[in-house]
């Protein structure tokens, strides 16, 4: 699997890079090793959502969940880190990048649950697309 990283000048710059190794895209988010974030199990937890309740994981819950879906991301400063493998399938993929994204656009919420619905609805919208822009390339 390759690297792949691009720049968009029109988001100030935001470069997007895809990590062939789920464990170095969380190590990258939590800014501790591999090896600290597996040892950290039990302390280390990550904010998802179920509708609108906040659910708390462990790392090792983090990184099963994300081996199923087989996509995982986060949005840093000026650039946002992906992992997904080669049979994901491109509507999750479209959804997960325009979901990062949507956390770059401004403002941002206030609440930690606002702002992920925000990003969910660009999320949506990416998923959306790609998804009548598939029907149409069929179509032809
Ligand atoms: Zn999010």
């Amino acid at each position: 699997m390759k690297e792949i990283s691009i720049d968009i000048e029109e988001l100030g710059g935001l470069k997007i890079t895809r990590h062939s190794d789920l464990m170095e895209c969380l190590s990258l988010y939590h800014g501790r090793s591999i090896s600290e974030l597996l040892d950290a199990d039990e302390d280390l937890s990550e904010l998802f959502y179920i509708e609108d309740n906040p659910i708390t994981l462990t790392v090792t819950e983090l990184v099963d969940i994300a081996n199923k879906q087989g996509f995982w991301g986060f949005c840093g400063d000026n650039e946002i880190h992906l992992w997904f493998n080669d049979k994901t399938d491109v509507l999750e993929i479209a959804e997960l990048i325009g979901h990062e994204l949507g956390h770059r656009i401004r403002p941002l919420h206030r609440t930690t649950v606002k702002e992920e619905q925000k990003a969910q609805w660009y999320g949506l919208v990416s998923r959306l697309t790609v998804s009548i822009l598939m029907d149409v390339w069929c179509k032809e």
